[in-house]
C-alpha cells in the first residue's frame, strides 16, 4: 500500500492526510488540527499497529469484494482510512462483516513479507489486477497502484507487503506478524476524491482504530462517550451560553448570550490584568481595512479564499466626481479583518520608535473573521466571527529570548488556573530545501530566531517537541496543544515568529547608534480564541465552571415566605451585586427540594439557602453544585469566602 500524497518524500511513510488548505501566513493558522501527541511518541509502535491494520481491512475487504480497487491506506489521527473504490456502497452494517474477517486474518497470524521488486515487475503485476488483491484479476488492473507507482522515483526501491494472499504495494513499516494486531475497531465510512482532487474518482474512505491492548482502545471509545455527555453545543444550549443564528446573523457566528458573555468578561479580565502585570499596553482596531493592508502583509492574495469578499466603497458624490476621469475610478475594497496583526503594525508605525520604546507590547481582544468553509463550521470550535486574546510584541533580538520566555510563563500560569495538566507546545522549524518557496528565503534570520527560541524552550524545561519543515512562511511557529480533564487533544494557541513582515509593513526603529533597524514581531495567543477556549473549557469543566468562571455565582434561596426573610435574602444578594458577585435570588414559594434541584439544574455554583433559624442567627447554609450540603456560616464570613475565591480564581 503506498501512502497518501503530497507529502515530501521524506515524509512518505508518515504523511498527513491531504486535503486541507495550507496557510502559509503569519496569525491565521490558529485552528489548525494536528496529529496528537501520544501518535507522534508512539509513531514507530502506534502508527504502525494501525497502518498494518489497515492492511489486515484491505485484506478483508478484498476477500468479501474481489473487485476493490485500493488507493490510500495512512495512519491519522486516532486511527487509519483506507481508500477504496468499490461498486458495493460500504455501510456501517458492513463493519461486521468485515471485522470478522479481519479477524480471521489476524488468527491466520501472517507475516508482513517485505519483498523488493523491479518497476518492470511491478508494472505487471499492477496490470495483472494483483497489486491490493488477494489474487490476479486480469480483467481489472490496479488502477490507483498503477498510478502510484509513477510517484516513485527511480531511485527508490520498490516494494510490496505481503500477508497472506494479500499483496500490497507499500513502503512500510509494519508490525512483523498479523498476529500482533491485539485491538481494532472500525468507526466509520465516508467519501474523497483520489488525491484529494475533485476530477479525480470518488473513493469509499474507511476508518478505523487500533490501539496496543484492548483496554486502551477500551478507554478511547470511552473517552469518546464522556465527550459525547460533555458536548460543549449541548451544554452550551442547556446552560444558555451562546446561539447560533444561521438565519438571521449567518452560519458561524455565535451570538454570545448573557450567561456566555460572563464567561467572556471574566477571560478578559484575567488576560487584561495578567498582561497589565507584564508590561502590555492595550489598543483597539477597526474591524476592517482596506486592501493594501492585506497586500501588504501578504495575507492578499494567498489567504483570499479564507477571507469573505470585498466591500466596495466609493467617498461621497461630491469626491467621486472630482476625481472621476471618464468612467469614474474604481471603488476602494475594504476587507473585513481576518487577522489582527497588521492594524498593529500600522500602530508601530504611528509613530516614530527608538529602542527606548521595545520591547512594545500590543495587546487587544480583536475581533476576526474568517471565511470558513459552511461543511467545517462546527459548533465554537470552527467559527466564521472570533474574538482572539491576541497581542504582538516588538522587539529588538537582545529582546527576543526573554520576552519569548516570558509568554511561556504566561502559558504555564494559565494552566495552573485553568486545571490543565497535560500540555505540549508544538515547534516547528524550517527545512532548507523549502527556503525561497515554502519559507522566506533568510538562512540567517531562521537559523538565529529557531536557536534561541529552542535554547528559551530547553531552559525553561517546558514540555515541548520538535517538528522539522512545518514552520509558519515568516518564522517559526509554536503550537499548543493541551488536554481536556478527560484526555481529549485541543489545539489552542499558535505563537509565531515573524522576522518578515515587519519589514514588509517598514517598520523601524532608531537603535542607539542611531541606525534604523527593523524589529522582530511575536505572534502570541495564549487563551486562543473565545470560541474555541470556552468550547474547550466547557469540556473540560462539563459546564461545571469553578466560582470565578460560573456565569451564575451564587443563588440564594429562601425557605418560607415571611417578610423579613424575603428582606434578608434580597440584601444578600444586594450586597453580593455590589460586590461584583453574579448572584439571584429564588424567592419562589417552591418548596427548597425543588430550588436546589432547579439551581443544580442551571449548574448555580453556589446556593445559599435562608430559613427563620439562619435570619435569627444571621447566618446562611451554604450548598455547592454537584458537592452537597457545607453547613451553615455567619453571612458576612459566607461571602467573605465567596470574594476571595473569586479573586484567587479558585479550581
Ligand atoms: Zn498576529
Ligand atoms: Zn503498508
Amino acid at each position: 500500500m503506498t501512502m497518501a500524497p503530497p507529502a515530501p518524500r521524506e515524509n512518505r511513510h508518515f504523511p498527513r492526510p491531504p486535503g486541507r488548505r495550507l496557510r502559509p501566513v503569519t496569525g491565521m493558522n490558529m485552528e489548525k488540527e494536528r496529529k496528537t501527541l501520544d501518535e507522534r511518541d508512539q509513531m514507530s509502535e502506534l502508527e504502525r499497529i494501525r497502518h498494518s491494520c489497515a492492511h489486515v481491512m484491505a485484506t478483508a475487504i478484498a476477500r468479501l469484494w474481489p473487485d476493490a480497487q485500493f488507493a490510500y491506506g495512512p495512519p491519522v489521527e486516532n486511527g487509519f482510512y483506507y481508500d477504496v473504490e468499490l461498486e458495493h456502497r460500504i455501510t456501517p452494517d458492513d463493519f461486521a462483516r468485515i471485522e470478522a474477517e479481519m479477524k480471521k486474518e489476524i488468527k491466520a497470524n501472517h507475516r508482513f513479507e517485505r519483498i523488493v521488486v523491479t518497476r518492470d515487475q511491478a508494472l505487471e503485476d499492477a496490470r495483472k489486477g494483483r497489486l491490493g488483491a488477494v489474487c490476479e484479476r486480469p480483467d481489472r488492473p490496479s488502477k490507483f497502484k498503477l498510478d502510484l507507482l509513477e510517484d516513485i522515483p527511480p531511485d527508490e526501491p520498490i516494494t510490496y507487503f505481503q500477508n497472506g494472499d494479500f499483496i500490497d504495494l507499500c513502503a512500510g513499516p509494519h508490525v512483523m506478524r498479523t498476529g500482533n494486531l491485539k485491538a481494532f475497531r472500525l468507526t466509520s465510512v465516508a467519501s474523497a476524491y483520489y488525491k484529494g482532487d475533485e476530477n479525480n474518482p470518488q473513493l469509499q474512505r474507511i476508518y478505523g482504530t487500533a490501539f496496543k491492548n484492548k483496554t486502551q482502545l477500551e478507554e478511547y471509545f470511552k473517552m469518546l462517550e464522556e465527550a459525547k455527555r460533555r458536548d460543549h453545543r449541548k451544554i452550551g444550549a442547556e446552560m444558555g451560553l451562546y446561539t447560533l443564528d444561521a438565519e438571521y446573523t449567518g452560519p458561524g457566528m455565535p451570538l454570545w448570550l448573557p450567561k456566555g458573555t460572563a464567561i467572556i468578561e471574566e477571560l478578559e479580565k484575567l488576560a487584561k490584568e495578567t498582561e497589565f502585570a507584564a508590561g502590555y499596553v492595550r489598543v483597539r482596531t477597526p474591524h476592517l481595512a482596506k486592501e493594501k493592508m492585506y497586500l501588504t502583509s501578504g495575507h492578499l492574495p494567498y489567504y483570499k479564499d479564507s477571507m469573505f469578499p470585498p466591500m466596495e466603497v466609493r467617498e461621497d458624490e461630491e469626491e467621486k466626481n472630482a476625481t472621476r476621469e471618464g468612467a469614474g475610478a474604481p471603488p476602494e475594497r475594504y476587507y473585513l479583518k481576518a487577522m489582527n496583526c497588521p492594524h498593529h503594525h500600522r500602530i508601530f508605525a504611528a509613530e516614530p520608535r527608538s529602542y527606548r520604546d521595545l520591547p512594545l507590547r500590543l495587546a487587544e481582544y480583536g475581533t476576526c473573521y474568517r471565511y470558513e468553509q459552511s461543511g467545517e463550521l462546527f459548533g465554537l470550535m470552527r467559527v466564521r466571527s472570533l474574538n482572539m486574546n491576541d497581542a504582538h510584541i516588538y522587539c529588538t533580538e537582545d529582546q527576543f529570548a526573554e520576552e519569548f520566555n516570558a509568554v511561556n510563563e504566561m502559558y504555564l500560569k494559565y494552566f495552573k488556573i485553568f486545571g490543565i495538566e497535560k500540555y505540549v507546545m508544538r515547534f516547528s522549524t524550517h527545512s532548507p530545501e523549502g527556503l525561497g518557496k515554502k519559507y522566506v528565503n533568510e538562512p540567517g534570520l531562521w537559523k538565529k530566531t529557531e536557536d534561541m527560541v529552542r535554547q528559551v524552550l530547553i531552559n525553561s524545561k517546558i514540555n515541548y517537541v520538535e517538528v522539522p519543515n512545518e514552520a509558519a512562511f515568516y518564522g517559526p511557529k509554536i503550537d499548543v496543544q493541551v488536554w481536556s480533564v478527560i484526555g481529549r487533544e485541543f489545539t489552542l494557541a499558535t505563537n509565531q515568529v515573524d522576522f518578515a513582515v515587519p519589514a514588509q509593513f517598514g517598520l523601524q526603529y532608531k537603535d542607539r547608534d542611531n541606525t534604523m533597524k527593523t524589529p522582530l514581531c511575536i505572534h502570541r495567543a495564549p487563551l486562543g480564541t473565545h470560541e474555541r477556549f470556552i468550547g474547550f473549557l466547557i469540556e473540560h469543566y462539563a459546564g461545571n465552571f469553578p466560582l470565578w468562571l460560573a456565569p451564575e455565582q451564587v443563588r440564594v434561596l429562601t425557605i418560607g415566605e415571611d417578610e423579613a426573610l424575603i428582606a434578608y435574602a434580597k440584601d444578600l444578594v444586594a450586597e453580593l451585586r455590589r460586590h461584583q458577585v453574579r448572584a439571584e435570588a429564588d424567592l419562589s414559594h417552591d418548596p427548597i427540594k425543588a430550588k436546589v434541584a432547579a439551581a443544580e439544574k442551571a449548574r448555580v455554583h453556589t446556593m445559599l439557602a435562608v430559613g427563620p433559624r439562619d435570619l435569627a442567627a444571621g447566618k446562611v447554609s451554604v450548598r455547592l453544585h454537584g458537592k452537597g450540603h457545607q453547613g451553615a456560616k455567619p453571612k458576612d464570613e459566607a461571602i467573605a469566602d465567596i470574594l476571595t475565591a473569586i479573586r484567587e480564581r479558585r479550581g
